[in-house]
């Protein structure tokens, strides 16, 4: 259950302030009048104890699956969005493989304005490149914009066929907007249902032979310098797709990339016990591939972390690791995740992984980069980095159940997330003066 609560006048105490716009790190408060950071708390303003907490802008997710409209059985954009919140986001891009596809302005702002109504965190919708996510003609590009598409993308699918690719390429670079790429030659990856590899074969399991991915990258790496269009790559998982997008990086084209918590910390000998709540796709890899994700991160080649919060119902889940839906829940567990494989490690610090969560996918999305400054709209999370807590599902603010993380005991969590005049808390409330 998420609380909120609304105050005109709040103060953040005693927080660790991380802003990695301003290059902040500092003990301080953070005073908000009407909505906005300001200079002075005023007199009489709600103070939040956040003592041993971090505060930091509000945390960013540009891939997550809120299922609606059409899919209301796994998610919805209420449920999808408080697990959002509880999860210490406040904004995150919803993917358009709903049913029907967010192919059409009005489907667009219908999202756009159901998410307004529930009021949980900022929604911004990616609409489909091709109409039905068909891969056959593409979407009107440029109503699409106008009515709110934070960028393109047929996620679920990758678009196929070379010539639609191109002009969508050729679309995307004159109206300067983002394609996002689900990569996957079905053709190459047809029937896997985990990584093609020793424990594919030990299981007796079809195997999804990675260069599914690594080929269409490629390919569109290749459209990406010939037409100018910006490219970012979803969901990222091989040590070969890393290198292709650091070489491409390298060449000055536009290309941009995103990897998911879970490839951060598991590797496909997870699915040896036959849980369908390890099959995703793309699926979890060897530890050489999880390795790379994380040097991809820390070299700047991948720029952020996404969780791919992928919902669906126990039922479906319960049809065994063949036939089971991939994907897995994420928004609940994010945090605490990429700690666990990037602070726990000492890979990283707290400032770099709030920067991978906040200022990077902000630039990715090219919307407004998030701050803590004096003026800015309050936007803020509360991380407790140091909390020990076990991840239960049955506590899920998303009606979706199915993550490879239950019983997992980690250090940092989500626990509030401020928008404006509103303070969202996982109940039990904790911290209030
Ligand atoms: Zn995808």
């Amino acid at each position: 259950m998420l609380n909120t609560t609304h105050h005109d006048a709040m103060v953040v105490r005693g927080g660790r302030v991380i802003d990695p716009a301003a290059g902040r790190d500092e003990i301080v408060d953070v005073a908000i009048a009407d909505g906005v950071i300001a200079q002075e708390p005023h007199g009489n303003a709600f103070v939040l104890d956040a003592t041993g907490l971090i505060v930091c802008p509000g945390l960013m997710d540009i891939h997550v699956h809120l299922r609606e409209p059409g899919q209301a059985h796994k998610e919805t954009i209420e449920t999808g969005t408080a697990a959002a919140a509880a999860g210490g986001f406040t904004f995150v891009a919803c993917m358009p493989n709903t049913q029907p596809a967010l192919d059409t302005p009005d489907i667009l702002r219908w999202v756009i304005g159901r998410a307004e109504e529930v009021n949980h965190c900022a929604v911004a919708p990616v609409a489909a490149i091709t109409q039905g996510r068909r891969g056959r003609e593409l979407t009107d590009f440029a109503s699409l914009v106008a009515a709110g598409a934070a960028a393109f993308s047929d996620d679920g699918t990758g678009v196929e066929d070379d010539a639609v690719m191109r002009s969508a390429f050729e679309r995307a670079s004159q109206l300067d907007a983002l394609l996002i790429q689900h990569c996957e030659f079905r053709a190459i990856s047809a029937g896997g249902v985990m990584h093609l590899g020793e424990v594919s074969r030990r299981l007796g399991l079809p195997g999804l032979d990675p260069r599914s991915e690594e080929a269409m990258i490629e390919r569109d790496i290749d459209l990406c310098r010939r037409t100018g269009g910006r490219y970012h790559v979803a969901h990222i998982s091989t040590a070969k797709a890393i290198e292709l997008v650091r070489r491409a990086k390298r060449e000055g084209l536009p290309v941009t990339a995103e990897v998911c918590t879970h490839h951060l910390v598991l590797t496909d000998d997870a699915c040896s016990e036959g849980s369908p709540n390890t099959k995703m796709h793309p699926p979890l890899h060897p530890q050489a591939d999880v390795e790379a994700c994380r040097r991809g991160l820390l070299d700047g080649t991948i720029d952020c972390i996404v969780t791919d919060h992928a919902p669906h119902t126990l039922e479906e889940k319960a049809a065994g690791f063949l036939k089971a839906p991939a994907g897995i829940v994420g928004l609940e567990t994010a945090i605490g995740i990429a700690a666990r494989a990037m602070i726990d490690s000492k890979l990283a610090d707290w400032p770099q992984l709030i920067a991978w969560f906040t200022t990077s996918p902000a630039r990715v999305l090219r919307r407004h980069v998030p701050t803590v400054e004096v003026g800015a709209p309050a936007n803020l999370t509360l991380i407790d980095p140091c909390t020990s807590w076990v991840v239960n599902p049955a506590e899920f603010c998303s009606k979706g159940r199915n993550t490879p993380f239950e019983g997992w005991m980690l250090a940092a969590r989500a626990v509030a997330t401020i928008r404006g005049r509103r303070i969202s808390r996982r109940a039990p409330v904790v911290g209030t003066a």
